[in-house]
């Protein structure tokens, strides 16, 4: 069923009941006396969930109803631009026979190993059979970009998207939405495929996990995809199948970052713009190449740009609150920008041709992050190299834990 404020039956009288001294919301699950605000209006006392608020208000007056879950068999096909290559078709096979046969996957692959095409088949396969199937991701950003990849490949299929911005709905038998959007679903889908299972928050928030559980059928599969798997999350699906690939799709290895020790934050609190770092910046440039800068803290980028603006006109920066974030995403694939500088809110899920990537301050990164950052060059089949560079002022141990990682990866050990 999917939850709604008007619908064809009632679900609860109310979205947030008061029971044995403690409220609970009824579409998700929220118990926290934290996540609770109440106040008094005309009606009387109103106690609302903040858990779930994104969604509208689940409130102790106000009913929630419900409409029946559609099930109806789809005639789709894909199309992909290449073929698989032989590791990524076994692990594409393993999602196929995870619905078949009614259990849950975790697929462990390289940034850019392909995560998301691999899923195709298996997708194909549930909508073929009348089985409905959510993508689902924590990071809204890259809601949006599986989205534009599914629409691309499932031509003839109608895919539903949900997130805060935008809703394009029709049956919720193909959907595309962020985790949180899943607290309106219940025993709804018979697959679910999750991105970045990693991300935050789910790998910390059990209840997201239960609510991805409550939204999937009893006998459904659970689809976890993963490029950075860390030992909590891998001990919390013990009874998971697991499929690693551990080259990218186009069969090549991953870019070994060079990591450049320099304090660039001195400099630009100089006005001055590092030189070795411009240097960088300007081989990058004259050989045609995308910049793509990450920094660790919004507060740099101001001060930051000032002295990259001095030396760049084609250049910009994002930041997750910034309103034309796509905009500027969109700016750098044709061409109006050649640098774009940003927090690491575009660590995951945005890709670009011809791009190197650069990390300002790296010591203040973690391993995992800094993997998701390098994972962003040499994506494309035409440009499957791309170079990473980690500016830091001194040696971390996550630098000498990403250097370790790309290798062993390069090498087929992990
Ligand atoms: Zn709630």
């Amino acid at each position: 069923m999917k939850l709604k404020y008007k619908g064809q039956h009632l679900y609860k009288e109310r979205g947030v009941i008061h029971e044995n001294g403690k409220y609970t919301c009824l579409r998700c699950s929220n118990t926290s006396v934290s996540m609770f605000y109440s106040y008094k209006d005309l009606r009387g006392a109103c106690t609302y969930c903040l858990k779930c608020i994104a969604l509208g208000r689940s409130d102790s007056l106000t009913p929630l109803f419900y409409e029946d879950t559609k099930r109806y068999k789809d005639n789709i096909e894909f199309k992909l631009n290449f073929e698989l290559n032989k590791e990524q078709q076994h692990a594409s096979d393993m999602i196929v026979s995870a619905i078949q046969n009614n259990h849950d996957l975790l697929l462990y692959a390289v940034t850019g190993a392909g995560k998301t095409e691999i899923t195709f088949q298996g997708i194909e396969y549930a909508r073929n059979n009348g089985l409905n199937v959510a993508f689902v991701s924590p990071r809204v950003d890259v809601v949006r970009e599986i989205y534009l990849r599914l629409i691309d490949a499932f031509v003839t299929a109608r895919i539903d998207l949900l997130y805060a911005d935008e809703k394009i709905e029709t049956d919720y038998v193909f959907t595309v939405c962020t985790v949180h959007q899943l607290y309106n679903f219940i025993e709804h889908f018979d697959v679910i495929i999750v991105d970045e299972v990693d991300a935050f928050p789910l790998a910390r928030d059990k209840i997201l996990e239960n609510q991805i559980r409550r939204a999937l059928t009893k006998t459904g599969s659970c689809i976890l995809l993963t490029a950075t798997p860390n030992r909590a999350l891998l001990r919390g699906f013990k009874n998971t199948e697991t499929v690693t690939i551990k080259r990218r799709y186009h069969g090549q290895k991953l870019t070994m970052p060079e990591v450049i020790f320099r304090d660039i934050e001195k400099t630009f609190k100089k006005k001055k713009l590092d030189k070795t770092l411009k240097d960088y910046i300007d081989k990058s440039i004259e050989e045609n190449r995308k910049v793509l800068i990450f920094v660790p803290e919004i507060r740099m980028l101001e001060p930051f740009m000032e002295v990259l603006k001095v030396n760049y006109s084609k250049i910009d920066s994002v930041y997750s609150g910034d309103p034309l974030r796509k905009q500027k995403v969109e700016q750098m694939r044709n061409d109006t920008l050649d640098i774009l500088v940003t927090t690491t809110i575009l660590e995951r899920g945005v890709t670009f041709k011809y791009l190197d990537v650069y990390v300002v301050h790296a010591e203040y990164f973690d391993s995992a992050s800094l993997m998701q950052i390098a994972g962003r060059a040499g994506r494309k089949i035409v440009d499957p190299v791309g170079n990473v560079y980690l500016f830091a002022k001194h040696n971390t141990l996550s630098l000498l834990k990403t250097k370790q990682t790309v290798r062993m990866f390069n090498k087929g050990e992990v």
